[in-house]
């Protein structure tokens, strides 16, 4: 309120000096025109007593953006009464309008300016009763009106629509991300139960190097499953709240693709996917490392999840202006009607009962390839297999 209620005193304070001096000016340039002094003085007067107001009593400064909205009607009665003594003019009171309509919407909410609309409208009607003549002067704030309604009710309409969006997409991240944590969680504990049962009751199976290796094994990749979903979820707040930044440096892009898929081996290995390489070598390229990291890691992680026991081919090309990295499996595919929205936030091709996923890994791919100003898009066909192409400026 601090910073509205100065605005609204430098307002009204301009305000009365500036209906006072347009009497003097007015008064000067177009001697005997129609501008009765005590009107004027009147207008301007109560602008201070309001200002004054906001000063000296409580319930003026409580309610400061009644009492703003108070001036203006008046100042626009006063602007149509002097309009009707000059009747050929229409300019006066279109721009009247125009002017205090825009003071009042770009400082007050839209129900003040919806009231300030439907205002302007009975009193231009009442004018146009009151002398036939003056009907061509209400078209133009009636247009205006119209359109302001129009405007106010789309935007109204539209913030409901992105508010009930918001609301649905958070429940949705919810359930989806609390379900997708507890998978893992619950792996780890079974495992753990089953191995602390054996040791209660003295079986010395529950040591065994073999068997402990599994269970560690298993404790891993679930812990893996983990911190990768919590990056995902960190990357998705940080690229809603704008602030995904981008740190560069030049790599030698062959050599990291080829390392960054090695990492992977054993997961490759879990999946049964073997991989072909068609690397050009030497592939220099400014490019956040980090970043890319996840989004190779990402397509290939999906190319062994969709795309179990099948090869993954990982080619790396160039043109004059770009490198080309193309991840294709043979696995599952994406039918053409899914293949545009899976691209958006938690939007998936398959049922999560089917293979589970929170639907956000080609989210993010998209937004660290195109925050380096490169793109990426698929091509596939149902049962034969995708393939992820990316593109990044050299
Ligand atoms: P998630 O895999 O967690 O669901 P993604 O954003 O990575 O989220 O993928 C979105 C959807 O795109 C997936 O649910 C799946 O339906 C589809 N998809 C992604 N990659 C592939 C692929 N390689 N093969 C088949 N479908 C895929």
């Amino acid at each position: 309120m601090d910073q509205s209620l100065k605005l609204y005193r430098l307002l009204l304070m301009a305000s009365a000096f500036f209906y006072l001096s347009w009497w003097f000016a007015v008064e000067a340039l177009l001697p005997g025109s129609f501008n009765p002094f005590l009107s004027r003085l009147l207008v301007s007067a109560f602008f201070i007593f309001v200002l004054l107001g906001s000063y000296i009593s409580k319930s003026v400064l409580a309610r400061i953006d009644f009492w703003f909205s108070a001036c203006y009607w008046i100042a626009t009665i006063h602007y149509f009464y002097l309009f009707h003594e000059n009747k050929a003019d229409i300019n006066w009171i279109v721009g009247a309008y125009v002017t205090v309509m825009a003071v009042c919407a770009c400082f007050q909410s839209s129900k003040h300016l919806l009231q300030y609309c439907i205002f302007v409208l009975c009193l231009s009607l009442f004018l146009a009763f009151e002398d036939p003549f003056l009907l061509k002067t209400i078209f133009l704030p009636g247009i205006f009106t119209i359109l302001i309604f129009s405007y106010l009710g789309l935007r109204s309409r539209l913030n409901l629509l992105a508010s009930q969006e918001a609301l649905k997409s958070k429940d949705e991240f919810i359930s989806i991300a609390s379900h997708e944590l507890r998978t893992p969680l619950t792996s780890i504990k079974l495992q753990t139960q089953m191995t602390k049962r054996k040791l209660e009751k003295g079986d010395d199976d529950a040591l065994d190097p073999a068997r402990m290796k599994r269970f560690l094994d298993q404790v891993e990749k679930q812990t893996d499953r983990l911190t990768s979903l919590i990056e995902n979820m960190l990357d998705i707040s940080m690229i809603s709240a704008g602030k995904l930044g981008i740190k560069k440096t030049k790599i030698n892009f062959s050599l990291f693709l080829e390392g960054t898929v090695n990492s992977l081996s054993d997961l490759l290995a879990q999946a049964q996917c073997k991989t072909n390489f068609q690397i050009k070598p030497d592939l220099n390229i400014n490019i956040d490392q980090f970043k890319m990291e996840q989004v190779i890691v990402n397509l290939m992680t999906n190319a062994m999840k969709y795309g179990k026991g099948k090869p993954i081919s990982i080619s790396l090309a160039d043109s004059k202006r770009e490198i080309i990295l193309i991840i294709q499996d043979h696995g599952i595919g994406i039918a053409k009607e899914n293949q545009e929205r899976i691209f958006q936030r938690f939007e998936r091709a398959i049922s999560a009962k089917d293979i589970s996923g929170m639907g956000l890994g080609l989210y993010i791919c998209q937004q660290f390839v195109e925050a380096h100003g490169g793109s990426i898009r698929v091509e596939s066909i149902v049962g034969q297999g995708s393939s992820f192409t990316v593109r990044l400026p050299l």
